[in-house]
């Protein structure tokens, strides 16, 4: 361990009271925007006493002691905790709503349970179980077909568990994925960002008819600030084209996320978004492993997120999108055509495979029947229209993750 972590880890100790007569600190694992999280022992660990660890007591119950072993095997040493000190930057309301929005999920396998939570002074601490997982970049590019079964079974049963509570995650991304390959088990952490769907939504135009959708924007009285960014032949700078003097007053929607990892809904700042922007986020995770590119988009700006995807969607689809939320999207970016590019060909390219009229002059091999079966797959979680997107419920159904061997 970096010398910089000890000091922090002892700073930490230093600075919350009492916690080192419940917790030994062993070692930092993450730090992020919003919190650090460190991996300590539970010094008063007792199964038995242990509301929030039903696996354990279940498994004392019927099991033989070799087989409970067996089965702890991913959780390590069943009493290492996570203890996640949010900073106090974070405003209170928002440090209650993650903790909040974790407690109503307590009784969901594949959400990391909340064991409990301390204040402080102005410091608060969440205790979770510890998950043994894999960091994502050591395995995604040895990931097989059957392999991304396995995972996406997982995440999308964690995901269903969050839906069905009516709860968005709005931050699905690998590192809030806590997988272990050899287990076929992951949790779900990181509820920083999530809300209740309905939250702070009202009206747009995408929760109308299509008919009267169409009228509303026509109208123009929902139609909003211009996307649209055209190149400049000579600078090849991108230079934003929104009038100046537009008095519609500029759209304000929940935009929390990760780049690369947000829905177009969310970049189109729709104001009713739902639960669908996590199995868009799910989609780019299955893309980044089909295409063994981390991160797959790039784009920290939400208009440059927009052109990497009518890259791919076309410049026809993404207008459709766009309206759908009552925006007007346009480009003159030559790269960007009107049907964009299938993502057949697009997983083919990444992989260095050659595809269309250049498979056939090589003879080389398209994607495998297993292969093609992921990418129909994805293809339904990239749903542009979120209303049509598969739904967590529905992927469960799916060929893709049905036919994962057990
Ligand atoms: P942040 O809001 O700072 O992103 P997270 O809750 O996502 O905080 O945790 C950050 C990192 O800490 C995770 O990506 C993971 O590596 C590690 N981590 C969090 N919770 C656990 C846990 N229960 N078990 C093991 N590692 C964890
Ligand atoms: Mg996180």
């Amino acid at each position: 361990i970096d010398d910089y972590v000890i000091e922090d880890m002892q700073k930490f100790q230093d600075s919350f009271k009492g916690i080192t007569r419940r917790y030994r600190l062993i070692n930092r694992i993450g730090e992020g925007t919003f919190s650090t999280v460190y991996k300590a022992e539970d010094l008063h660990y007792d199964a038995y006493q242990n509301d929030w660890d039903v696996e354990a007591k279940e498994n004392a119950k019927w099991s033989s002691p070799s087989s409970r072993r067996r089965m702890f095997a991913h959780r390590q040493k069943p009493h290492c905790v996570a203890i996640k000190k949010i900073y106090a930057t974070s405003s209170p309301g928002r440090i209650l709503n993650e903790l909040e929005l974790l407690h109503d999920l307590r009784d969901s396998t594949s959400v990391c349970p909340l064991i409990t939570a301390f204040r402080h002074q102005d410091q608060v601490i969440a205790v979770l179980p510890y998950f043994q997982h894999r960091d994502f970049r050591e395995y995604f590019r040895d990931f097989t077909i059957s392999d991304m079964r396995h995972y996406f079974h997982s995440l999308f049963t964690a995901l269903k568990a969050v839906h069905d509570h009516n709860i968005l995650h709005r931050d699905i991304k690998p590192t809030n994925f806590l997988y272990s390959p050899t287990h076929a088990r992951g949790v779900l952490v990181d509820f920083g960002l999530a809300e209740r769907q309905g939250t702070d939504a009202h009206f747009c135009t995408c929760q109308l008819d299509p008919r009267d959708r169409q009228y509303a924007v026509q109208s123009s009285a929902y139609s909003n600030s211009l996307v649209d960014r055209g190149v400049t032949p000579a600078t090849d700078t991108l230079v934003p084209a929104v009038p100046r003097s537009d008095a519609r007053a500029t759209r304000r929607a929940n935009r929390a996320g990760t780049r690369g990892f947000r829905a177009p809904e969310v970049l189109l700042k729709c104001t009713a978004q739902t639960t669908a922007i996590d199995v868009w986020s799910a989609g780019v995770i299955l893309l980044t492993l089909l295409t063994r590119r981390f991160p797959f988009f790039h784009s920290a700006d939400d208009i440059d997120a927009l052109i990497e995807l009518a890259t791919i969607f076309g410049k026809r689809r993404m207008r459709e999108a766009a309206l759908l939320h009552g925006q007007v999207f346009e480009t003159s970016i030559p790269t960007v055509t009107e049907g964009g590019h299938g993502f057949q060909k697009l997983v083919l390219w990444c992989l260095g495979r050659p595809s269309g009229s250049e498979r056939v002059a090589k003879g080389g091999a398209g994607l495998s029947k297993e292969e093609l079966e992921a990418v129909t797959f994805m293809q339904e979680c990239f749903e542009l229209n979120p209303e049509k997107r598969i739904t967590a419920d529905q992927a469960l159904a799916h060929p893709f993750i049905m036919k994962r061997g057990v």
